[in-house]
């Protein structure tokens, strides 16, 4: 798999994937207990350039490519998903604010996001308001040269931590996004516990009382913020998820192939039954798929190729998917042990339900994969 990569990419990947066995995998079970990410460990990876990786270098970012985001959200995956998904929701507002962003907005927020100095989170979802995130009903009304922002925010990662929240609302003009700065009076927030996965992602309800922001903050053009500012957001989370699903793929497979050469059952190692095995191979074949998968989006995303979009929607579905059998599977193989928390599995097994349901439920990716499938294939007269 590494030919597939250039050498520069390959020891990216190295490193990624040295920091994040030394720094971060032998804490994540502690992480997931404690059901926080200790400032510390975000702290570390601002420090390290990897929350700002593809920050355009003229912001202070690293300006990397696609593919080597990807590769950090894989090895990020592999090792916690909740740091994965601060990675995730962190690039998506930068991402947002260098798409859609005034060049005054990109100029103050993109240099403190990308060296990590402010923690972006994505406030889109709320208590009856996911899959179809154009009825958003937190409202803003102008008031002279601010938005009054009013409403109640529900899952937003890390919002329990996040200096800065892009909050889509509906405004006079339709849904309408704008930068919220966690210090706004009027804003509060309030962590959701016991989560059944991604427990140490600091997700929480953000609520907006009478919040005054300055009108400067509105992104691209009110009415926009569903279909341009959400739109590009969410394409980019899709891609880090995607790669993230990768991570979780590895970590399973990686898990149970070492259950499976210790433990002994019936006089044999357990790898020695061929339905172990069977589930092993599926693990390895998955593994591989997903990241191919990735690999070709992100080098369709690095050459803006327009197929880019199908390909992240393809790579996202097909890794969530997969990442869900690998990691029940890995309990399987585990048995009793895999329900306990002595092993990371069953970790990833609540992780991995959760990849399911983010940055586009596995339905919506089959709906929207079986429309590219019919115009691809095209009108039956046209063929
Ligand atoms: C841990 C976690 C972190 C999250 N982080 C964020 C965040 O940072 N920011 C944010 O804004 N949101 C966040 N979310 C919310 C997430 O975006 C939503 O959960 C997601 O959009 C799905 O919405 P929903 O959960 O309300 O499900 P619903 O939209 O109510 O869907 C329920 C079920 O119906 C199915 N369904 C819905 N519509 C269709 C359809 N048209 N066709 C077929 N099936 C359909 C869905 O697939 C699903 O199975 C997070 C969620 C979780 C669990």
């Amino acid at each position: 798999m590494t030919g597939a990569l250039t050498a520069q990419q390959a020891q990216a990947q190295k490193e990624f994937r040295a920091f994040a066995d030394s720094h971060i995998t032998p804490h994540a079970d502690t992480y997931h207990r404690a059901q926080r990410t200790p400032p510390q460990i975000i702290r570390l990876l601002a420090d390290e350039g990897l929350l700002g990786l593809s920050v355009a270098e003229e912001y202070g970012g690293g300006g990397c490519d696609a593919v080597t985001l990807g590769l950090l959200a894989g090895e990020l995956g592999r090792a916690c998903s909740s740091l994965r998904s601060l990675l995730t929701v962190h690039t998506m507002v930068a991402h947002a604010i260098a798409r859609w962003g005034s060049p005054s907005q990109k100029g103050t927020w993109l240099p403190l996001l990308a060296r990590g100095e402010r923690i972006g989170a994505l406030a889109v979802s709320e208590p009856g308001v996911g899959s179809d995130a154009s009825a958003v009903t937190t409202r803003l009304a102008r008031d002279g040269d601010h938005w009054v922002v009013d409403g109640h925010k529900k899952w937003t990662t890390y919002g329990e931590s996040a200096d800065l929240f892009l909050v889509v609302g509906r405004s006079a003009e339709g849904p309408t996004a704008l930068l919220v700065e966690r210090d706004t009076p009027g804003l509060r927030t309030e962590l959701i516990e016991d989560m059944i996965g991604i427990r140490a992602s600091m997700t929480a309800h953000v609520h907006f009382d009478d919040c005054r922001v300055p009108a400067g903050n509105v992104l691209a053009r009110p009415g926009l913020g569903v279909s341009h500012v959400v739109g590009a957001a969410l394409d980019l989370g899709r891609y880090t998820v995607a790669w993230g699903c990768v991570g979780i793929l590895d970590a399973s497979l990686e898990a149970s192939v070492d259950y499976a050469t210790t433990r002994e059952q019936f006089g044999s190692l357990i790898k020695e039954h061929q339905l172990v095995r069977s589930m092993i191979s599926n693990m390895y074949t998955d593994a591989h798929a997903a990241r191919l998968l990735c690999l070709e989006a992100g080098r369709l995303r690095d050459e803006r190729h327009p197929g880019a979009l199908a390909a992240t929607s393809t790579a996202k579905y097909f890794a969530a998917t997969a990442a869900g059998r690998a990691a029940a599977d890995a309990v399987q193989i585990h048995g009793a042990n895999g329900c306990s928390s002595d092993y990371p599995v069953q970790r990833l097994l609540g992780d991995s339900r959760v990849m399911e349901i983010i940055e586009g439920s596995a339905q919506l990716h089959q709906v929207g994969l079986a429309e590219y499938a019919f115009q691809e294939r095209g009108p039956r007269s046209e063929r």
